[in-house]
């Protein structure tokens, strides 16, 4: 009789990991069997399309070991992006590691809205405070060719595989190593947008799941989450053109303080989007001339 590892095939591989990915990290099946193709088509480096035409496939024992591997290392808890190293952000994929958060569709709600302040026949100079990944300065840069956009960060890790996304997408954006608008003397924009840290360190979202394994830097803020949006709402006009926009993105609860400050800071036509699940996400305004 032959072991039952010699006779795997990919559908069957496919279908187990699925089980075990559902089961142990409390995920539907549907999202499970995402996971469980993104990892083999990883790690035998295939296209997801392959496992389909390929599913009656018998992988040799080392392909099958190197998937069972990673997928031992999900099973661990750690996010499906830092396996593979990668994460697809407004239809273009960028590199991640532990030292950037892993790019959110929810995001994309914050490039949407920073695409309407930007005409696509002007120069605009936009600035991304905290640019992590760099996936939005970059998406923005690619979206709008005639912006000019600058990133900043502080983390010197973060800025450099930001600057790695740039290099591969061939984005011209300019980065700088900058905590805030440290790096930003005498600069004015006439756009500014950021998704800075704004869990409140308390929230136990912070304790679950792949955030886990993301930079803390970049997720959580003091002051019930609020900490570095009041200080980037306080400071941005500083940095703005006269009638310049300041676009957010900021917790699920904090649409009306965030919307407070923003016209505390003088900031006009203050207004804010919901993000896929419904949910207030992204608040700005414009500063008054
Ligand atoms: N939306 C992210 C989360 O809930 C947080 C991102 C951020 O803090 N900027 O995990």
């Amino acid at each position: 009789m032959k072991l039952a590892r010699e006779t795997a095939t990919v559908a069957s591989l496919l279908h187990d990991a699925t089980a075990r990915i559902g089961a142990t990290l409390g995920l539907d099946t549907r999202e499970a069997r995402l996971e469980a193709r993104v990892l083999a088509a990883f790690a035998w480096s295939v296209a997801p399309a392959w496992l389909i035409s390929h599913d009656t496939d018998r992988p040799a024992q080392a392909q099958i070991t190197q998937f069972n591997d990673l997928v031992a290392r999900r099973l661990s808890g750690q996010p499906v992006a830092y396996l593979t190293g990668t994460r697809e952000f407004y239809g273009r994929g960028f590199q991640v590691s532990p030292d950037v958060l892993i790019p959110r569709p929810d995001t994309e709600l914050l490039v949407e809205q920073a695409l309407l302040h930007i005409p696509a026949d002007q120069s605009v100079a936009v600035l991304d405070l905290g640019t992590g990944s760099g996936c939005i300065a970059i998406t923005l840069a690619l979206e709008r060719p005639l912006s000019r956009v600058t990133a900043v960060d502080r983390s010197v890790a973060a800025l450099a595989m930001a600057k790695r996304n740039g290099d591969l997408l061939d984005a011209p954006v300019e980065f700088l190593d900058s905590d805030w608008f440290s790096a930003l003397a005498g600069r004015r924009f006439d756009l500014i947008v950021g998704n800075p840290p704004y869990v409140a360190s308390s929230d136990p979202h912070l304790t679950r799941g792949d955030v886990r394994f993301e930079p803390l830097s970049a997720l959580a803020a003091s002051s019930a989450g609020l900490s570095d949006l009041r200080h980037l709402i306080a400071t941005a006009p500083g940095y703005l053109k006269p009638g310049g926009a300041l676009l957010l993105e900021h917790g699920y609860d904090q649409a009306g303080a965030v919307q407070d400050l923003l016209r505390a800071a003088h900031f006009e036509y203050v207004r804010c989007w919901t993000d896929l699940s419904g949910i207030y996400r992204v608040s700005g305004g414009v500063l008054s001339e």
